[in-house]
């Protein structure tokens, strides 16, 4: 294997679903000048298709969108299914995609945001620095193929943030019981998302179905590969999910039981030591540092803190004993960088190392 940070051959032709949603947006951006991979193909709703892209999307980004991607036409995934892309991000509601993704990975691979086929037993729900040998699930490529077929899911978007601060403590200590409260921005509602009359001056403390996801899901992402199949971690997990009125950047208030005592010390430790292979293979999008630890009183702020390593870092801060569990901080991540468009382009540059080259 040569240098990963090197272009790995002729770029990769790549084609996003749902590019003109919040997360479809961040795709865009993403790869409107990514070293390895060249989008070609965009596709959304019956709504949207026939359009250039610039005039179906309503473009919520602060960067301006790029000129090339800008003319293209925005087709519907039927129109692209038959096309040369080896690599497809979905950026699908959980209704549309569960059909439509699998029928795009009979023959190619599927990177998704969407919930639908997260806990499949053939699905790696992957976070690059975590799970990263989850990714033995897929099938080797077809002869003639750079990459395998199948799916590879993003976890949800605060699972994601949460799993990262607990990897580096579940791996040194270890910890068997969870609770977290998260504090979730309106990007992560999509478009055009929860209305200004409900969320200004509000705290919502209900999103459907997410705190299942952080509770079931967290468990099969530090679960163990035996077999071929996922043994899920032995983790009880406490969720209780809160809309604010923040642009973008999850922040979760989380408290661990540790399985062996320690020192706050270590702890801290475990996050300012931890690397995983996507730093070690120098992956484009990886952060140098996937867990950046502020300090004891200095707690992450979603404005200040979620662009942090371009906004793939988890930031945490304000560890300190819990006199229910054993300790407790906080955690920001950018839930559609870290938590979607950006972990997903991650998890692809990680199955494009291992298999592409
Ligand atoms: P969104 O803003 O509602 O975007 C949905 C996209 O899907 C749009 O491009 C829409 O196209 C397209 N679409 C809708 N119906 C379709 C159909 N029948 N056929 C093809 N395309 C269709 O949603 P989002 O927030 O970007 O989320 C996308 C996915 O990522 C969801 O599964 C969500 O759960 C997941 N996710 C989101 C976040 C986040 O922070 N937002 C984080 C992690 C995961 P039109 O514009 O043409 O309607």
């Amino acid at each position: 294997m040569g240098d990963p940070k090197t272009h790995p051959g002729p770029r990769i032709p790549v084609a996003v679903l749902g590019a003109t949603g919040t997360v479809g947006q961040r795709f865009v951006r993403l790869l409107a000048d990514h070293p390895w991979f060249r989008l070609e193909a965009l596709a959304a709703s019956e709504r949207s298709a026939g359009q250039c892209y610039r005039d179906a999307v309503t473009w919520v980004q602060t960067q301006p969108l790029d000129d090339r991607v800008a003319q293209m036409t925005v087709r519907t995934c039927e129109q692209i299914l038959e096309g040369r892309h080896e690599l497809v991000f979905s950026a699908l509601g959980g209704d549309v995609a569960s059909e439509v993704e699998r029928e795009f990975a009979r023959r190619r691979l599927v990177v998704t945001n969407a919930s639908a086929h997260r806990m499949d037993a053939d699905v790696p729900l992957l976070v690059p620095e975590v799970n990263p040998d989850h990714l033995d699930l897929l099938v080797a490529p077809a002869a003639g193929a750079r990459l395998p077929a199948g799916i590879v899911a993003n976890p949800n978007c605060s699972t994601i943030g949460l799993v990262l601060a607990l990897k580096p403590l579940a791996d040194t200590i270890g910890i068997d019981r969870v609770s977290v409260v998260t504090m979730q921005a309106v990007s992560g509602a999509g478009l055009p998302g929860v209305s200004s009359y409900q969320i200004l001056d509000n705290v919502i403390p209900w999103i459907p179905g997410e705190e299942e996801k952080l509770e079931i899901e967290t468990g099969k992402i530090l679960g163990r590969l035996e077999d071929a199949r996922i043994d899920p971690a032995a983790l009880a997990v406490s969720a209780q999910c809160n809309r604010v009125p923040v642009v973008d950047g999850h922040t979760l208030c989380v408290s661990v039981g540790l399985r062996a005592p320690a020192q706050l010390d270590e702890v801290r430790e475990a996050w300012r030591e931890f690397r995983a292979e996507p730093q070690a293979l120098g992956l484009p999008s990886a952060p140098p540092q996937p867990t950046v630890y502020l300090g004891d009183d200095e707690p992450p702020q979603a404005r200040l803190h979620r662009e942090l390593g371009k906004g793939m870092a988890v930031t945490i801060g304000r560890l300190r004993e819990c006199p229910v569990l054993d300790a407790r901080f906080v955690a920001l991540s950018h839930n559609t960088l870290r938590g979607a468009a950006g972990g997903a382009v991650l998890a692809a540059e990680l199955v494009v190392a291992r298999y592409g080259r």
